[in-house]
């Protein structure tokens, strides 16, 4: 078979362009068609053209059944959500605002048969300049933290087992901010859905916990401490850069440290929520109360 053999899409019939052929086990298939397969089909090359072809057949009825899909209840942050159909006892995933487009496989609430979440942290340490160039530890080490929300569901009946999705997309840097609680909360609320239908759970009796939204002052407050322990930080590893290349300069005192976040969180995380770390100076809950002189509290009501 020479190079430059014209080849044809099995599925379409269309010609195939260079570079544009996708493998089958028994045939060749277009960029086209390829787009219309499902994300979680995850072993194109190893399906057979009729396969394919009866693979393409279901998402066209999948897309068709999105357009009807009717959301009785939505769980999500700012990527992956989750999509709830009561009626029809039916659910998807997408990170897309236009569903129909993007076709996400619908399943029914019984395939699934279990969920795992995982809080990722990653910790990545920070180093100081020496003025010969040289990266050294700040004493004590200053460290970068980023965490990411992650579900896993199982399911059966559908040719991917294991979906698992981001809930997050951005960094959430401080377990501490408002954007950690907000995805901590909701994280484990949609492994409390996915349990209750891996347990039989049907569109009359699941219960979708209501998801933890930190009201807009709270917010500013928590943003505002936030922001507070980054300055202290920043200050600390200047005072000891300052130190480093001023020989003869007192070391710099320890300062104040924030109370390290606690172990890293690797794997399935299916715990509940932590209480704060201990040393942890009070700070205000989600739901501080009636303010002051907030907008309609008339604490003089006659
Ligand atoms: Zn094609």
């Amino acid at each position: 078979m020479g190079l430059f053999d014209k080849k044809y899409c099995d599925i379409c019939g269309a010609k195939i362009g260079l570079l544009g052929n996708r493998k089958l086990a028994d045939g060749n298939m277009c960029k086209n068609c390829a787009s219309l397969i499902s994300p979680w089909m995850t072993d194109r090359k190893e399906q057979t053209v009729a396969e394919m072809a009866d693979h393409l057949a279901y998402r066209s009825v999948n897309k068709d059944a999105l357009r009807n899909f009717q959301v009785s209840d939505v769980l999500g942050y700012n990527y992956y959500k989750l999509y709830i159909n009561r009626a029809e006892g039916t659910w998807f995933i997408t990170s897309h605002q236009n569903y129909v487009d993007a076709n996400p496989d619908i399943l029914s609430f019984n395939q699934v048969t279990g969920c795992e979440i995982d809080i990722h942290e990653s910790k990545r340490e920070l180093y100081a300049k020496t003025s010969d160039n040289r990266m050294v530890s700040y004493n004590p080490p200053e460290y970068d933290y980023d965490y990411d929300f992650y579900v896993t569901v199982y399911v059966t009946g559908f040719f991917n087992n294991v979906m698992k999705f981001k809930l997050n997309t951005g960094t959430i840097e401080d377990m501490y901010s408002p954007q950690y609680k907000e995805l901590e909360s909701l994280v484990y609320n949609i492994k409390n859905v996915f349990d209750q239908m891996a347990q039989g759970a049907d569109g009359s009796n699941l219960v979708v916990p209501e998801q933890l939204v930190i009201d807009s002052f709270t917010r500013q407050q928590m943003q505002r401490e936030s922001n507070m322990y980054k300055d202290m930080r920043r200050r600390r590893m200047e005072a000891f850069e300052y130190a480093l290349r001023t020989p003869g300069a007192p070391a710099p005192g320890p300062g104040y440290n924030r109370p390290t976040p606690g172990p890293a969180v690797s794997g399935p995380a299916n715990r509940p929520p932590q209480p704060t770390p201990a040393g942890r100076p009070a700070q205000p809950g989600p739901h501080p109360g009636p303010r002051p002189h907030g907008n309609g509290f008339r604490p003089d009501n006659r």
